[in-house]
């Protein structure tokens, strides 16, 4: 099938959609009607638009004359439908051409409402009665709106849209835009109408209908934000209201244009596939994503809910207002979106730092991209399974990375004027990338097109290399690569460079656009140079040898995020080949005095990393070692935590996770359980989160049905998705196995996929959910949404063993996920693969020389 095949002719272009739809939520089934008023580019006696799993039972189009509106005649002719599965179309032929000009389609057809979380579909939940409840609604990126109803379902067919929904008196049903009728209709129900919406892309088109509830509406400047719930879950409503409310003003600031629509609803739904959808003025989300208690939830969870809100509110301009015009783009949408919730969420809780947090994030796109099987950010999409495969961290983390990159090279307020002025100009329409950066380089006199097509066209990132020698540093690039990848071809990126100088009068921070090797000077008296200022170049830095002693012996004097970058680097540098496992020792000794939770998290990270290399007669070595490097800065956090400081909980709990799991500290265990079974009011939320992990990674059969009667209980959404996640963490083999069998059974198949892929990064059991999995790969790949399956695999990256990872095992995976293609995000899958192949070659070099040097470092070692 040749690429043009999947687009539709520009011949035919729609401008309104009158659209009216009946779902029957017992019979799972729905009725839809559409007059779509088209406008004609040349005569034409066919009109092919999208439609896919539908059943079309009217299609005619009618013509006036050319003379004005109710002055002439007006010819209405029956069209003859076929069908193409494979381009998700249907073609009207009619019997006599239309003449160019106006023309209206006139459509009816029946689907079904779909369990399989995208087009139209059904969500369910138990209500108070015990009874299911059901309601339905819509997910339509990306591109499922064919599946609801008949459209020309590409992002640049923009259109407005007025929507009608034939329903219960009593269920709630809701649109994009502000309900403005509603008339009682044949057999009970009523017709709610909507106020036409603005002109947008198919894509972005929503309806909810069932027995939910909705907050007051609470007016921002002009615009009532209401947040829609299951029944009995009001008082878990308030954090995101606060957040979404201090969203729309911060938008409205920052774009310096006023909100797009007529009002916001934001929808938790208890299935759906995404994390959230930004349809306007009707945004979407899976419920721990929008419903939270702060006082039982953790730091990291009402960040991210925050950042989700504040993510999905900045697409209502940069992606609902303009918009991509076509797949390929989507990166500009999410990358933007990723990048402004950020800026978003420091402006709404500043002691979160959040640019600090967004190491990890930055760090899995690195991951990725520094493999061979990378892609560019922008990347050709022809069908829709192509475009289902961009949502990755490229897309979404790599993308922000970049974005933030340029930001902090043009400054925040050059940038913000572009912003506005590419927003301004394209109101309504639709853009390339380079509309961007055109509209950057008329507020700045920087040669964003040329800097920016390196980063966004081409895959991967590069390595810096920084060596000083008086007061010259040589910079030196080439392409960060893992030891092993191929080689890749000689090449430089134009790096926007920034470094971070400690001199004896303070920090100074060096810019420079780094074209190729290269040399800047430092001050004879700098006692130390960080090639990445902040951590907000997307680059991995390589300090030659003096210069990262002198790094470790000032760690005190960098920033938070360029501590992490220190931790980051090194492992980076270890997968690479570049320093030995020895280094990554080192620098982990030397950060037993840093205090801050992102350093942590990523030491715990590397901890589990190096945890896959030990050999298993060196583990209590290990273990030992873990709680050598981590135990001051517990004992000082437990301190600080207990005087309630909010900082120190976050850090406490990162520690007290790392002690109690990867270094498996007999007295933290012991605490875990206590706070357990503790009144869970008293216990700060994050610590509690944390003691659950602990408890869990050795949870005898009795704790293991203990955390499964708490999955099950659980009345806040974070609580149910902590204690699903812990109970696949159990050391037990026969726990595990029973809670697979729980995973494909009773787990939500929203949720299913996440939870497998844990199973799959057991440090222990991994190859067992491996099994597991492939021999019920049919069903599960048929029931789980297809958007979920890639993430599911990434699972695998770290299991090395030779049944799993060796390529010539008939039931390893190299060999059955050839075998066994997902239909789409195969590039996801293909990293995946290569990552583990890294892995494996890395425990291969890595683990002789691990535990002598482990066991060297503690008491009663060698
Ligand atoms: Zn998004």
């Amino acid at each position: 099938m040749s690429e043009s095949a999947y687009r539709l002719p520009r011949t035919v272009v729609p401008s309104h959609y009158a659209l009216e739809i009946t779902p029957n939520l017992v019979a799972a089934t729905f009725a839809g009607t559409v007059d779509i008023e088209v406008a004609l580019a040349e005569a034409t006696d066919t009109v092919t638009l999208h439609a896919l799993d539908l059943t079309i039972t009217l299609a005619k189009v009618s013509q006036g004359d050319g003379q004005a509106a109710g002055q002439g005649a007006v010819t209405t002719q029956t069209a003859e439908v076929t069908d193409d599965d494979e381009t998700e179309t249907v073609t009207l032929r009619l019997a006599n051409q239309l003449s160019p000009g106006t023309a209206t389609l006139h459509l009816a057809w029946t689907g079904e409402i779909s369990d399989g979380l995208v087009g139209f579909y059904r969500s369910t939940y138990e209500a108070a009665d015990g009874t299911t409840a059901t309601l339905a609604a819509t997910q339509f990126e990306a591109p499922h709106a064919r599946r609801a109803f008949p459209c020309f379902d590409e992002p640049d067919m923009k259109a407005s849209f007025g929507v009608s929904l034939v329903t219960d008196d009593d269920h709630l049903a809701i649109s994009n835009s502000a309900e403005i009728g509603r008339v009682p209709v044949d057999g009970g129900l009523v017709r709610v109408s909507f106020a036409d919406t603005m002109v947008m892309s198919t894509y972005l088109v929503a309806w909810v209908v069932g027995p939910l509830e909705a907050t007051e509406p609470h007016l921002v400047g002009t615009t009532p934000v209401r947040v829609v719930h299951q029944p009995g879950q009001a008082h878990l409503t308030a954090f995101a209201l606060e957040a979404a409310e201090h969203a729309l003003e911060y938008f409205e600031d920052y774009y310096g244009i006023a909100y797009p629509g007529d009002k916001l609803d934001l929808v938790a739904l208890p299935d759906f596939a995404f994390g959230a959808m930004e349809n306007l003025g009707c945004v979407t989300f899976r419920e721990v994503l929008l419903l939270i208690d702060p006082s039982r939830a953790t730091r990291a969870e009402q960040r991210r809910l925050a950042a989700v809100v504040n993510h999905e509110l900045a697409h209502m301009w940069f992606g609902d207002l303009v918009t991509m015009a076509w797949w390929g783009g989507l990166w500009l949408n999410e990358a933007f979106a990723t990048f402004m919730e950020m800026r978003c969420t420091d402006h709404f809780r500043p002691e979160w730092e959040v640019w600090a947090e967004f190491g990890l994030e930055r760090s899995a796109a690195f991951t990725v991209d520094a493999l061979s099987t990378t892609r560019p950010i922008e990347f050709e999409v022809h069908t829709p399974a192509d475009a289902e495969g961009m949502f990755d961290v490229l897309t979404y983390e790599k993308g922000a990375s970049v974005l933030r990159m340029l930001e902090q090279f043009l400054g925040e307020e050059t940038f913000r004027d572009g912003i506005r002025r590419y927003l301004a100009d394209h109101a309504y329409a639709n853009t390339v990338t380079h509309d961007l950066w055109s509209a950057l380089e008329s507020t700045s006199d920087a040669p964003v097109g040329h800097i920016m097509d390196a980063w966004i066209l081409r895959g991967g990132h590069p390595a810096l290399n920084v060596a000083r020698s008086g007061d010259t540093l040589a910079l030196t690039q080439r392409r960060a690569v893992p030891l092993g990848a191929d080689e890749a071809e000689a090449r430089t990126w134009p790096i926007p460079a920034r470094l971070s100088v400690g001199t004896p009068d303070g920090r100074l921070v060096l810019d420079q656009l780094v074209e190729a090797d290269s040399t800047m000077t430092v001050p004879s008296d700098a006692r130390w140079v960080m090639g990445n200022a902040s951590g907000n170049g997307f680059w991995r830095t390589h300090h030659d040898g003096e210069l990262m002693d002198n790094l470790l012996a000032h760690l005190g004097e960098l920033e938070p995020i360029e501590r992490y970058l220190v931790v980051d680097d090194t492992w980076a540098d270890l997968l690479a080949g570049r320093v030995e496992v020895s280094r990554v020792v080192e620098v982990c000794e030397a950060m037993t005095d840093d205090r801050h939770p992102a350093v942590w998290r990523r030491l715990g990270g590397v901890f589990g990393g190096l945890r896959r290399l030990i050999a298993n007669d060196h583990l209590d070595q290990f273990q030992a070692w873990v709680r050598s490097v981590s135990f001051v800065a517990l004992e000082d956090a437990a301190r600080l935590a207990h005087d309630g400081d909010a900082a120190a909980q976050d850090l406490y709990a990162v520690l007290f996770g790392i002690a109690g799991v990867t270094g498996a500290d007999p007295a933290t265990q012991q605490a875990a359980r206590e706070l357990l079974a503790a009144d869970p009011a008293k216990v700060d939320a994050n610590l509690l989160a944390s003691a659950t992990g602990v408890v869990a990674a050795d949870a005898s059969a009795a704790e293991h049905r203990d955390l499964m009667v708490r999955w099950r209980a659980a009345d806040n959404p974070q609580e149910e998705v902590r204690f699903l996640y812990a109970l696949v963490d159990t050391p037990s083999r026969e726990d595990f196995e029973a809670t697979l069998d729980l995973v494909t059974n009773e787990v939500r198949t929203q949720n299913a996929p996440y939870v497998l892929m844990r199973a799959l990064s057991h440090p222990t059991l991994g190859a067992i959910a491996w099994r597991y999995l492939i021999d019920r790969w049919g069903d599960i790949t048929e029931r789980f949404p297809t958007n979920a399956l890639p993430r599911m695999i990434e699972g695998i990256r770290w299991l090395t063993d030779d049944a799993v990872a060796d390529p010539d095992a008939e039931r390893g995976a190299p060999q059955f996920l050839a075998r066994h293609p997902l239909g789409s995000g195969d590039q996801l899958v293909q990293q995946s693969l290569e990552l583990q192949a890294v892995h494996r070659a890395l425990v291969e070099r890595s683990r002789p020389s691990l535990g002598g040097l482990i066991a060297q470092r503690v008491p009663g070692g060698a």
